[in-house]
């Protein structure tokens, strides 16, 4: 770039964002630059009419969709003439010129031809809409980033990384947009809040989670930002109600507020080699086959497949599953489970077995390093012999964010292990925080440590 040859008879032009389109959002600078102003050109401003209070000559240069290329060039050219006639400029933009704005191009086209150019600042559309729906970008303990992204094609476009993302020239995309975030791995409940208009007096705010965006009828039209993260919930029910949730599979918890994934457990396969012999080797000395987890079906298999043995060998082993999406997990390899309880509940299984008289048998149940305490000894009672083995390791997250736990409304635990890892991760937890645990051991195991909050549990089971 050349900036060194500029030509002192020539006017200077200043490429000044307007705002999201309300004047009282203009900067002085860029009010004083309208007052002394030859001439402006400017985009779609949602408040044009504000114009007519400045002398200078006013022409519209708004690009329509999809002639974005060629209209540049001659904004470009349109600019470079009125400062060559000694004019001063002023290039007015919608929201930051440099914010999907296309300011810099101006910019660079304008000081490679000699004329002198500045770049004034403008606030950009998605900090408005988010002043507009008290969704702040970033919060302490809820969102350390934030990304602004291009809405267009929300087939093709690259999806940031961030805790918080802003959707600009995406009205037509949002629902792909949801469902694609889904199909990402963000959670379905993430709040996802639409302003429309924003900073005017007819601003439109639409807020969802992303599943209901993907079902909503209809949706805001253009000019529309649309945020996605946790800070864009409802901020009354939000500031009420936010949760730290410590379990691995956030979507299985739904609640009023925010909920805030801080797991406090991740699952780890053991080395394909440590297992012993006799559990992948000779699986027919077993009867039946119990799995208590989807993780200990995935981790089970893959060691199995690790040691060249494949579901042929489960032969006649009959196979049982606690909870649903054990069984679930155990139909993608073509496994039908009996019996199955619909809830990870222990106790209801080891039920089932009794009734149906399932006993003498050689049962082995894969599990973590940690093992079982009810399911083993409860099928031992009944009258089986039961080799509880280990297939995985729970471990506390190596990249764990530490949250103040004082901006909290309540944390959940879901399994005795959250709950150890938390109180290894966490020095404390304050006494005013509600409590969810998930199942009795989980229950058991939280009043055990903290023995003074006992009044305010909730037990799932
Ligand atoms: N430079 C501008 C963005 C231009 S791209 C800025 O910094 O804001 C145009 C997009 O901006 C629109 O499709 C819309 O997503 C957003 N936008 C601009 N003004 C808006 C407003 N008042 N309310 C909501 N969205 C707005």
């Amino acid at each position: 770039m050349q900036t060194n040859n500029i030509k002192p008879q020539y006017g200077k032009v200043f490429i000044a964002g307007f705002g999201p389109g309300n004047p009282e959002l203009l900067t002085i600078k860029t009010s004083r630059l309208l007052d002394i102003a030859d001439i402006i050109y400017h985009d779609d401003l949602l408040d044009a009419g504000y114009l007519d209070r400045f002398s200078a000559e006013k022409v519209y240069v708004g690009k329509r969709k999809g002639r974005h290329s060629a209209k540049q060039d001659e904004i470009n050219s349109l600019l470079l003439k009125s400062a060559q006639e000694g004019k001063t400029v002023v290039r007015l933009k919608g929201g930051d010129p440099l914010i999907f704005g296309r300011g810099a191009e101006e910019y660079y086209f304008l000081t490679e031809n000699g004329v002198d150019a500045e770049i004034v600042p403008g606030i950009t559309s998605a900090i408005s809409a988010a002043v507009d729906a008290i969704a702040p970008l970033t919060s302490r303990g809820t969102s350390t980033s934030v990304a602004f992204t291009l809405g267009h094609d929300a087939q093709n476009n690259k999806l940031p990384k961030a805790d918080t993302l802003v959707f600009y020239m995406g009205a037509t995309e949002q629902k792909k947009w949801a469902k694609r975030l889904i199909n990402e791995g963000w959670a379905a409940n993430t709040p996802v809040a639409a302003v429309r208009n924003a900073s005017l007096p007819n601003k439109e705010i639409r807020r969802y989670t992303l599943e209901k965006l993907v079902n909503a009828q209809e949706v805001l039209p253009a000019p529309c930002i649309v945020i996605v993260g946790y800070t864009a919930s409802d901020n009354v029910k939000a500031h009420n109600r936010k949760w730290l949730y410590t379990g691995s599979d956030i979507n299985n918890f739904k609640a009023e507020g925010i909920v805030i994934h801080n797991p406090m457990i991740q699952f780890c396969k053991l080395s394909d080699t440590a297992i012993p012999d006799n559990t992948v080797k000779s699986l027919n000395i077993y009867d039946r086959i119990v799995f208590a987890s989807p993780v200990a079906v995935k981790f089970f298999f893959s060691i199995l497949f690790n040691n060249g043995i494949d579901t042929r060998s489960l032969g006649n082993i009959k196979i049982s599953s606690l909870g649903v999406a054990t069984s679930a997990e155990l139909k993608k390899y073509g496994l039908l489970v009996e019996p199955e309880t619909k809830h990870n509940s222990s106790q209801k299984l080891i039920e089932k077995f009794a009734a149906k008289g399932i006993v003498d048998e050689n049962i082995m149940i894969p599990c973590s390093t940690e093992g079982f305490d009810q399911l083993p000894a409860g099928l031992t009672n009944i009258g089986n012999s039961v080799d509880a083995i280990a297939f995985y390791e729970n471990i506390l997250p190596t990249n764990a964010v530490q949250h103040n736990l004082a901006d909290f409304y309540g944390v959940v635990f879901t399994s005795p292990t959250s709950v150890k890892n938390f109180f290894k991760f966490y020095d404390n937890i304050p006494g005013e925080l509600e409590i969810i645990t998930q199942g009795k051991f989980t229950t058991e195991l939280f009043n055990k440590l903290v023995v003074k909050r006992e009044s305010k549990y909730i037990y799932l089971g």
